[in-house]
Parts: structure tokens; C-alpha cells; sequence
């Protein structure tokens, strides 16, 4: 099977215009061996290749690419099976894009056409992606210097990365269980929130405690289980906001839901605007009139309001239309692999720029790498909440393991 894939990485050398020339005819060569063609463009700081071939062929050229250290902060940004190659023979044409920039577009892209025997087509993804490179507008949304800067120092405290210690906790004797998460903001090496779990007497997950509580039952029992989330963060006498996890329906079924937290916040002695609700949207958007109802009731009295798992097919852009909350939580399924997902960086961009223009703060979920996280921060996100800071720990506050050498 014939396969196109394009992918950008910033180079560790710096090339003249000869020397890539130069670097084009070596790469010609080797790839004409395993016929593979494509292009080479380098705009003095990052290379984008498009390379096409057999499937087999194109991989093997692709890792050795993410082997090779004058590559680095390697993005994959399209790889899609092809009816034919676009290019005449077996060539790796190059293209300095210093030399093109501020002559029109049209004239670059013309240099690029000939070279390909279909001819350009502004229709085609690979086209509109080299496109982009050129006109350098991806690189305005991330800046490019910051994140290479902060990943190479993390690279070298990689090593040093203290294990998180775990705290005991004194328990407080309630019905339901939770496991406390941190939520951080790096920077200022704060824990912002905690978000409680639900979780069984056996530590057994949230879905089996839920799927063991009879259906007429299962909003109640959500509801209630929170003023144990509530005596416990009260008990460990916790200094941030404590982020809670509701069904859109155990909100909108019970009439007095709202009255319900601001009693238990009240009982506890824990501050209104220290609480805030998660939601995601698979049952908010069924009732949406209620649904937002609810949500006035909840910041009339000071509660926030969060939409959890963004991206994850549940909650998307439509809630977001109707209702703005105090905070977006990117799902863990956009957020792994971010440093080298081409897709993923564009989505969390647009995410961001959205958000800011909003007053939504971002939180991104499910953070296991300090490559994921360098490039969410350089990205413009500031809370995070995963197993590179924390794991969950029942019925106690986790310590939280802070990258070493990254101020
Ligand atoms: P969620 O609200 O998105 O919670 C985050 C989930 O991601 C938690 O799973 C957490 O343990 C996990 N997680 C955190 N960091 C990482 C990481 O770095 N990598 C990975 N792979 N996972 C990470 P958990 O505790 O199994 O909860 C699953 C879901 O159950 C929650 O997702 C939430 O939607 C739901 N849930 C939890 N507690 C309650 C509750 O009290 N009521 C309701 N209705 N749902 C709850
Ligand atoms: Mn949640
Ligand atoms: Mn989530």
C-alpha cells in the first residue's frame, strides 16, 4: 500500500542554503534505494518533509528520522494511505523557505507544483498543511523557542524526578469513599484543586461503585456521596478548591440539589467558593433547559462550574455554546501524545485561543510525561492534573512530585 506522510521537527543544525541543497541530493539518494519520494522544506529553523511510498518503505525512512538527534521535537502531522504518489520518479526536492517568504504565495507554491507530476492542488490536505509551513502561522500559536528551551532543560532533570511520597491521612469515618487527585499550576509550584474520586470499600473503580446502585437510586446516591467528598477535603483541612463529580442529572432531578451542597459545604464548614462541580455532557444537553438551571443555581451561590472531559465525545463544542464554565477540562485522549500529534497540538491550540477569549480556564487531564506537559505549557496551559504530578490516593491528600529543574 502506498502511503503519504508529512511530518515537522525543529532542526539541531542550522543550514545555509547550499548545505541543503546538498542535504537534498544525500537524502535523494538513500531514498531512491527504497523509492521513496517527496519534499524537503526548511524554513532556517524547522524542516517539514513530505515523504511517499510503500507503507513499509516510508516507516522505515520515519523512524530512523525520530533516531536521528539533528531532529528534534519531532510532530507527525499526516499519514494517510494514497492512490499514486504526486511526484515525478524518485526525487527529494528541497525548498528554502527563507528565500520564498515575502515573495508571493503564489510563487512559491509554484516552485513546489512543479515538482509534482499531479500539479498542486490547494484541495489536498498535504497541500494545504505545506501551505501553513510556509506562511509560518503555526508557529505564532506556540512559541517554538520557549518550549525547545524548557524541554531541554527538562531533559536533563528528567533523572532527577523524586518519587511521590505518600502522606497518611486522618480518615474521617464516612459512608463513601474517595481518592483525592491534585490539580497543580507548576509554575508556581501551587496544588490549585483536589478532585475527589469516587471510589468502593475495596478502592474499586467509580463505573463499578455507580453500575452497583440501582438505576432509581443512582442520582440520589451521587448527590449524597458529595458531603462525604465535602467532610473529608474539610477533615484534611485542604487549602485549595475541591472539584466534585456530578451526573447533569443529579443535579436536574432533585429540585434541591443546589440547597443540598451549600448545606453540606456549610456543615463542614468549607467555603462555597472553594466547591465546584464537574460535568460532562452526555446527559446535560438531554434536558438542557433544566440542565442550565441548575448551573444559575449553583453560581448563585458561589459554586463554580467545570466541563469535564472535553474532547472525549461526550462533552464538545455544542454545550459549550449554551453555557461558558469556570473551567474546561481537556480530556486525557487529546492530551496524551500532544508533543508529537500533529492533530492533537492544533485542537489544544484552538482550545486555548478559545478559552482565553472566553475567561475559561484550561486544565489538561491525564498529564503522564513531562514532554506532554512542556509542550501543554508552551501551549499556554497552566493547571495540570496526572500521574506526572500525582496519582489518586484514597481517603488522603497525595504529595505532589514537582519535575525537578523547571522553574
Ligand atoms: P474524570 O472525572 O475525568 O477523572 C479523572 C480520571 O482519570 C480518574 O479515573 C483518574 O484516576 C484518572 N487519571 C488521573 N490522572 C491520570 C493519568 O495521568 N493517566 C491516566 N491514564 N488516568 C489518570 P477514575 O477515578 O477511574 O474516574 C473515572 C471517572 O469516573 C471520572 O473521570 C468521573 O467521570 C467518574 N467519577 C468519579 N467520581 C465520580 C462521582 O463521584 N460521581 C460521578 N457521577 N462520577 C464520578
Ligand atoms: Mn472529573
Ligand atoms: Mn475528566
Amino acid at each position: 500500500m502506498l502511503i503519504q506522510l508529512i511530518y515537522r521537527s525543529l532542526s539541531s543544525l542550522s543550514f545555509s542554503a547550499e548545505e541543503l541543497t546538498q542535504f537534498g541530493r544525500e537524502l535523494s539518494a538513500k531514498n531512491q534505494n527504497l523509492q521513496v519520494s517527496g519534499y524537503l522544506l526548511y524554513d532556517g529553523a524547522y524542516f517539514l518533509q513530505v515523504l511517499e511510498g510503500e507503507e513499509s518503505s516510508v516507516d522505515r525512512i520515519y523512524s530512523a528520522v525520530c533516531k536521528d538527534l539533528r531532529h528534534r521535537n519531532i510532530v507527525l502531522l499526516l499519514r494517510d494511505p494514497i492512490p499514486r504518489t504526486h511526484f515525478d520518479g524518485f526525487r527529494m526536492d528541497t525548498l528554502d523557505v527563507r528565500c520564498v517568504q515575502g515573495t508571493s504565495a503564489n510563487n512559491s507554491l509554484t516552485i513546489l507544483g512543479s515538482a509534482m507530476t499531479s500539479g498542486w492542488n490547494s484541495d489536498r490536505r498535504s497541500e494545504r498543511i505545506i501551505e501553513a509551513f510556509i506562511g509560518g502561522r503555526w508557529r505564532d500559536a506556540v512559541p517554538a523557542l520557549a518550549w525547545s528551551m524548557d524541554y531541554e532543560q527538562a531533559k536533563v532533570s528528567r533523572t532527577t524526578v523524586k518519587p511521590a511520597a505518600l502522606k497518611a491521612a486522618a480518615i474521617p469515618a464516612t459512608q463513601t469513599r474517595f481518592a483525592l487527585q491534585p490539580i497543580v499550576h507548576p509554575l508556581s509550584q501551587r496544588v490549585t484543586s483536589v478532585e475527589a474520586l469516587l471510589r468502593g470499600p475495596l478502592g474499586e473503580s467509580p463505573q463499578s461503585v455507580l453500575a452497583a446502585i440501582a438505576p432509581d437510586r443512582l442520582h440520589e446516591f451521587d448527590l449524597h456521596s458529595k458531603g462525604d467528598a465535602i467532610a473529608l477535603a474539610a477533615a484534611l483541612q485542604l487549602d485549595c478548591i475541591l472539584c466534585v463529580n456530578l451526573l447533569p442529572m443529579s443535579m436536574v432531578s432533585n429540585a434541591h440539589a443546589v440547597d443540598y451542597l451549600v448545606g453540606q459545604c456549610e456543615k463542614y464548614g468549607w467555603p462555597l467558593d472553594h466547591l465546584l462541580v464537574e460535568v460532562t455532557e452526555e446527559e446535560a444537553i438531554t434536558h438542557l433547559d433544566d440542565f442550565l438551571g441548575a448551573v444559575q443555581k449553583l453560581r448563585a451561590s458561589g459554586i463554580q462550574v467545570a466541563i469535564d472531559d472535553f474532547g472525549a465525545g461526550h462533552a464538545g463544542l455544542s454545550l459549550l455554546a449554551d453555557f461558558q464554565p469556570d473551567k474546561l477540562k481537556l480530556d486525557k485522549r487529546i492530551v496524551q501524545n500532544v508533543c508529537s500529534s500533529g492533530p492533537r497540538q492544533a485542537i489544544v491550540r484552538s482550545v486555548v485561543e478559545f478559552c482565553f477569549c472566553l475567561g475559561i480556564t484550561v486544565v489538561a487531564e491525564g498529564v503522564e510525561t513531562i514532554d506532554d506537559w512542556l509542550w501543554l505549557q508552551s501551549a499556554g496551559i497552566k493547571r495540570f492534573q496526572g500521574y506526572l504530578f500525582a496519582r489518586p490516593l484514597i481517603q488522603g491528600m497525595p504529595e505532589v512530585c514537582w519535575p525537578a529543574g523547571v522553574d
